[in-house]
């Protein structure tokens, strides 16, 4: 088994989320999950108008620092925005999330770089005379099921499937 977060990380997201939500003097904090997997570090979701925010407990064990507590401010100014603009009428991370992100005492960034193991691609090794070439899944399936041909634009040969696949 996979090591988990450990009791103290655990109620450190809990309470840094409360801790946003009341600095924004918005008191009521919704379910906080730690069981989100995949890509995304971190979720808010509304359904019926129950408000959910989920992390994903691999991001937070291999990049502390990057994740806490940047993704809960993030995720938490996804509901800030809904409680003060209503459902579906700004944009995810328009103007509105960015200013509370501010707010909240962080840059607005959207995307993380932690190289999480959910939903990894498929990388097919292909080679030319010069060097070996990286497909994805599509055009690794044009090559083999639809007969498509790429050259490589340095030697200008034809790529050559090594029979060899990596992870993204
Ligand atoms: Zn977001
Ligand atoms: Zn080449």
């Amino acid at each position: 088994m996979k090591p988990g977060l450990n009791e103290n990380q655990q109620k450190g997201i809990h309470s840094a989320a409360a801790g946003f939500y009341s600095m924004m003097g918005s008191s009521a904090v919704p379910e906080v999950r730690l069981d989100l997997r995949g890509r995304a570090a971190g979720q808010w979701r509304v359904r019926g108008g129950i408000e959910l925010l989920r992390f994903n407990p691999e991001a937070f064990l291999l990049d502390w620092e990057a994740h806490f507590p940047a993704t809960i401010a993030h995720e938490v100014a996804h509901s800030l925005v809904y409680r003060r603009h209503g459902p579906g009428n700004v944009r995810p991370h328009g103007p509105e999330w960015k200013a509370i992100m501010s707010a909240l005492g962080f840059r607005p960034e959207v995307t993380h770089r932690t190289p999480l193991s959910g939903r990894r691609s498929r990388v097919y090794i292909y080679k030319c005379k010069c060097r070996s070439h990286r497909l994805g899944p599509r055009r690794h399936y044009l090559v083999t099921r639809r007969g498509y041909r790429y050259n490589c634009a340095e030697c200008g040969n034809r790529l050559h499937f090594l029979d060899h696949v990596e992870w993204k």
